[in-house]
């Protein structure tokens, strides 16, 4: 049972992150509120992948019903060889991880997923055009200050502002994101107008010599998004996303299969996306201040859990914090650390692993991949991704959590 008090909690990042951790905060009654930048809470229309973690985790916060209603649930995920198509590995989905799980595996586009967070939460709750520039904790408070000269003081502060978090610059110094080497181009494409494809209802990824293609249907299957990761040395342009030229992806997919170059071929514009991540970061939290998501533990999107993990965050600070007249804030906050920061860590490493394994020229290393993955020895097999997909962050920490 959650404890009423007044305590007062700030979301920087009206992100994905940031908005379900005001929302599972704001359910155990804290009094939450969100500073996002931008003038409005949107995404880049682009498609993300729901595991059975992430569903848990929005299941919880009463949202399942909105999720079905925009969510498409694959049947499969199906790994395939980038010339001729070939099957590498189809790791069921659908029922199957629900029978295994409890919960589904959707596929959303990122826009109705913010907007099914931002439809739950209440109005005032979400302060847009608040940018943060500075904070102070004063032991018995954290007080921040927005670039619009607004102010604010609040109990416990989350810094869910993402790969470029002021907050974690604030806290810990200014420590640019490595580029990974690897560029995302990023688009969607009216699905009626690949019919005559005949996609399967599975996500689809392409592996082949220094890149991948990874495409599924979102938005009730009117739309198919794809990502098409390329490998380059180094990233020259000012902003880390920009809007992509169409005739570059193609370009950079020739001689990959028909059905890839048919769907690059087929939409009207791409955003391309510089792909940075960081090392584990030693410490996630100081004082009443914590991060989350992206803000702490960005990843390459290789395993599909960057929002994954946010969502789990969000849960697990929550459980960490509803006992809070048994313990400090603080101390809160460190067991919220102590919990998520190894299972994040693996999942970032993990992620960056399979940047090899996806891009493998081909030659023996290839062959012997393909032979592993043909025997579902891969990090795609249901048995492989057990430990993520059964997880319960909500309860992470109750055993030790209860006063
Ligand atoms: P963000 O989404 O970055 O949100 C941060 C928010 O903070 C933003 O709204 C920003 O405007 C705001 N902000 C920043 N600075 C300030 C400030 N100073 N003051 C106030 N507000 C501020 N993950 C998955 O789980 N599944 C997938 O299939 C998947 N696919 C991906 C594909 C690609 C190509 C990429 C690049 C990523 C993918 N991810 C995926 C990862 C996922 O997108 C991120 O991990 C996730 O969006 C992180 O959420 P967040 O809320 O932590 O941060």
């Amino acid at each position: 049972m959650s404890e009423r008090s007044e305590t007062s909690v700030g979301v920087i990042g009206g992100g994905i992150g940031g908005l379900a951790s005001a929302l599972y905060l704001l359910q155990s009654d804290f009094d939450v509120h969100v500073y996002e930048r931008a003038g409005a809470v949107s995404d880049v229309g682009a498609g993300v992948q729901v595991s059975p973690n992430a569903s848990r985790v929005l299941h919880r916060l009463g949202l399942a019903g909105e999720l079905a209603r925009v969510g498409v649930r694959p049947v499969a995920m199906h790994q395939r060889r980038w010339d001729d198509g070939r099957t590498l590995v189809r790791t069921p989905l659908g029922d199957v991880v629900v029978e295994a799980f409890g919960s589904p595996h959707y596929q959303i586009h990122r826009a109705d997923l913010l907007a099914i967070l931002a439809r739950a939460l209440p109005k005032d709750r979400v302060h847009l055009a608040h940018r943060l520039v500075a904070l102070a904790d004063r032991g018995d408070r954290v007080e921040v200050m927005f670039e619009n000269g607004a102010t604010a003081a609040v109990d416990v502060l989350v810094g869910a502002d993402g790969i470029h978090s002021t907050v974690r610059g604030l806290l810990f110094g200014e420590k640019r994101p490595r580029f990974t080497g690897c560029a995302a181009y990023r688009g969607l494409v009216p699905a009626e107008r690949l019919e005559h494809l005949d996609l399967e209802l599975t996500t689809q990824l392409w592996m082949g010599p220094g890149r991948h293609f990874v495409h599924y249907f979102v938005r009730n299957q009117q739309l198919v998004n794809f990502v098409a990761v390329v490998e380059q040395d180094s990233w020259t342009r000012e902003s880390w996303t920009d809007r992509g030229n169409v005739a570059d992806a193609v370009s950079a997919f020739t001689g990959w299969h028909p059905q890839v170059r048919e769907i690059l071929h087929s939409v009207d514009e791409t955003f391309i996306w510089a792909l940075f991540d960081r090392a584990p970061l030693p410490q996630w939290s100081s004082g009443r201040i914590t991060l989350l998501g992206d803000a702490c533990h960005p990843m390459l999107p290789f395993m599909a859990q960057g929002a994954a993990q946010a969502l789990e965050d969000a849960a697990a600070l929550t459980s960490c914090l509803r006992r809070r007249r048994a313990r400090p804030i603080e101390e809160s906050l460190r067991l919220y650390e102590t919990a998520r920061r190894p299972r994040a860590s693996r999942v970032q490493s993990l992620s960056e692993t399979n940047k090899t394994r996806f891009h493998l020229p081909d030659g023996p290393a290839q062959r012997e991949r393909d032979e592993q993955m043909a025997s579902g020895g891969t990090a795609f097999s249901i048995k492989a991704v057990d430990w993520i997909y059964a997880h319960d962050a909500s309860v992470l920490v109750a055993p030790t959590a209860r006063p």
